[in-house]
């Protein structure tokens, strides 16, 4: 989210009257979350959103850390957006979010425009901050991370009105050894299926038709709560609200999924049959290196079981090429499982030597130009079988939730079937539209060309 909401209410009354803030949101969807709780925050204290930084009082910077490039994109951002205090109308410049809770007070010296640094902990603290703030304050504010926001925080949703991210839990229990989260994000902490459910409702009446379930690691929801709820209970609660349509999965370890998510993506209507499976790899002696605690059979045997309960599922994974030790031989096995199990969406980042991460400091580093070329090829290769499933689906009828107008053509709409999350699968566009159809209906498409990832379609008259 480069936030600005469309929603911009202007609230009144408190001493200093309404002053003006922009919010520029960086990484994933569940900072895009924190990012939109913040919103929700300051709109309650006399702030008033506004799309441009050039028009804010306040500028807020909620960073990515997770790997140098992110923490590069943040600290561009936070000096471009110091131009606007040097130079502009802008008095506060307020930097929360991962970047801050990897390097902490250090930051200080190097961002001197920078008047308060929240870590992800402290976020939900922003306007008590923005309030209290005084040339004696310390300027950062990066406990171990232990908030949790539950349904009261004031959450605006950025996303598309009819789609919403609901993040079910925070934190990680896991120690991969790629990766920097778990000291970023804490402890895994799940929120109860009642006040997740208290939100989803709000959400819902506010127009939202589809909730995307993220978190950083889902398939470890509920275990650390009173009952151990788990996914299954959680999604059967979610789908007893009745405009909600569509629930999503997303960032499911593969180990220990519940039979009861199997049983809701089997059976519940509304859940819809899309995995979200980030596997990392697949060749036996990386995925060890890389602490996943599976391995290659291990993982052939969780996809079996999950196309077993549920046949008709969209698989989506993720993997990481060039981590230290892959040897041609072990990226050939990840091409070949690739191959054989044919997901249905694939992303593929190159490794990147993190510091702070246990395998940063791995022997046999694999050089940058061979990474990239791992890239390329297995995402020649999921390609190949992307276009391929896409092909079969044209001439099929499906339904489709429509998004909006297309980037590419005012002439055309576009939507997404319930196997093409938002933002990162393929989307439908839609070139025959009869009267009547509107942004955020779900509606019968017949699919009629196929693209490498996106589909083209006309909406029937039902
Ligand atoms: S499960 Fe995901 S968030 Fe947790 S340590 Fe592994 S990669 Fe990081």
């Amino acid at each position: 989210m480069n936030t600005t909401t469309s929603r911009q209410p202007v609230l009144s009354g408190g001493s200093g009257g309404v002053r003006k803030v922009h919010l520029v949101s960086l990484g994933c969807p569940k900072n895009r979350v924190d990012s939109e709780v913040m919103v929700g925050l300051l709109q309650g204290e006399d702030y008033e959103l506004v799309p441009e930084p050039d028009a804010a009082d306040v500028i807020v910077v909620n960073t990515c850390s997770f790997i140098q490039p992110a923490t590069e994109e943040s600290i561009d951002t936070v000096l471009q957006m110091g131009r606007f205090k040097k130079e502009g109308r802008c008095e506060t410049l307020v930097v929360t979010g991962c970047m801050v809770q990897r390097y902490g007070s250090s930051l200080e010296a190097e961002l001197p425009e920078v008047d308060a640094f929240l870590g992800t902990g402290e976020y939900h603290r922003i306007a008590e901050i923005l309030k209290t703030r005084d040339a004696a304050a310390p300027r950062t504010h990066a406990d171990v991370p232990m908030y949790l926001p539950d349904e009261m925080a004031p959450r605006v949703n950025s996303w598309s009105g009819s789609s919403a991210y609901l993040k079910i839990s925070e934190g990680c229990d896991h120690r991969c050894a790629f990766c920097i989260i778990p000291t970023l994000r804490g402890k895994l902490r799940s929120r109860t299926i009642p006040s997740l459910v208290a939100e989803a409702r709000r959400l819902v009446d506010q127009g939202v038709v589809e909730l995307n379930l993220v978190s950083q690691d889902s398939t470890a929801y509920g275990k650390d709560i009173p009952g151990k709820p788990g996914l299954g209970p959680l999604m059967a609660a979610l789908s007893e609200i009745d405009a909600l349509r569509w629930i999503r999965l997303h960032y499911a370890y593969p180990h220990g999924l519940p039979d009861g998510l199997l049983d809701q993506l089997a059976h519940n209507p509304k859940v819809v049959r899309y995995l979200d499976i980030p596997l990392q790899h697949a060749s036996g002696p990386i995925l060890k290196a890389m602490r996943r605690g599976v391995t290659t059979d291990g993982q052939r045997r969780i996809l079996d079981r999950i196309r077993k309960a549920v046949p008709d599922i969209a698989v989506r994974t993720t993997f990481i090429v060039g981590f230290p030790g892959e040897t041609d031989e072990d990226f050939e096995t990840l091409c070949n499982f690739v191959e054989e199990q044919r997901f249905e969406h694939v992303g593929v980042f190159t490794y990147f030597q993190e510091d702070g991460t246990p395998a940063a400091t791995l022997p046999d580093q694999v050089p940058e130009p061979i990474r990239k070329r791992r890239q390329a090829e297995l995402m020649r290769r999921q390609k190949r079988i992307s276009r391929a499933r896409n092909r079969a689906r044209v001439g099929t009828v499906a339904p489709v939730l429509i998004e909006g107008r297309a980037e590419e053509s005012d002439a055309l709409l576009k939507g997404r079937l319930p196997t093409q999350a938002p933002d990162v699968d393929g989307v439908v566009y839609l070139n025959k539209v009869p009267e009547g159809v509107a942004i955020g209906q779900i509606r019968r498409v017949r699919i009629t060309q196929a693209g490498d990832y996106d589909l083209v379609g006309e909406v029937l008259t039902d």
